[in-house]
């Protein structure tokens, strides 16, 4: 014997019942109620009348479409080596690391710092005097002089700076994340 679900007042779906117990229960003519086992709603009124279909089931909610999920950017495809000092495969990953031992590197930072002041210091000092007052021949002289002491002072100074950023430069390696095994990379 066919059974069937109705919705109440509440929108909630009953138990399925026989259709002669809906019709004892005094449901009006036009609530929906749904065949068991089938998934196409019909009104008790048809469905007394012999079942006749009238309600396509309601589709289900479609949830908003969602952006499709964007894929994960590769980190530009990493290039993973095989480390050859301890056979681990895909372990090396590219990396920069100091070109020289820790003492080098600080006395690099010793060497840059103040070369990149002196050359500061050089230069505004230099338009300092260049800005004197002083017309006469021997102010002239004066400040010319300094101008190209503190020009050489400056020069100087980025060489040095030069020097100590080769010290504290980094190169390119791969570095084995297994054994610390680095190969470089240029
Ligand atoms: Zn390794």
């Amino acid at each position: 014997m066919n059974q069937y679900h109705y919705i109440d007042d509440q929108g909630n779906i009953s138990d399925p019942l026989p259709l002669a117990a809906l019709q004892k229960i005094g449901l009006p003519p036009a609530t929906k109620v749904l065949l068991e086992g089938s998934k196409q709603w019909t009104t008790l009124e048809q469905a007394s009348q012999g079942g006749a279909v009238v309600f396509p089931v309601a589709p289900a909610a479609v949830p908003p479409a969602s952006p499709p999920p964007t894929p994960p950017t590769p980190a530009t495809a990493t290039i993973k080596l095989n480390c050859q000092s301890c056979n681990t495969e895909k372990s090396m990953i590219p990396t920069k690391v100091g070109k020289f031992g820790g003492v080098v590197k600080f006395i690099g930072w010793l060497i840059v710092i103040p070369s990149v002041l002196g050359v500061v210091i050089c230069i505004i000092s230099a338009f300092m005097v260049a800005g004197q007052p002083g017309d006469s021949q021997a102010d002239q002289v004066g400040k010319g002089g300094a101008e190209v002491l503190f020009f050489f002072f400056a020069g100087v100074s980025l060489v040095g700076g030069l020097i100590g950023w080769i010290l504290i430069s980094k190169k390119k390696v791969f570095k084995c994340s297994v054994c610390g095994s680095i190969k470089d990379r240029d």
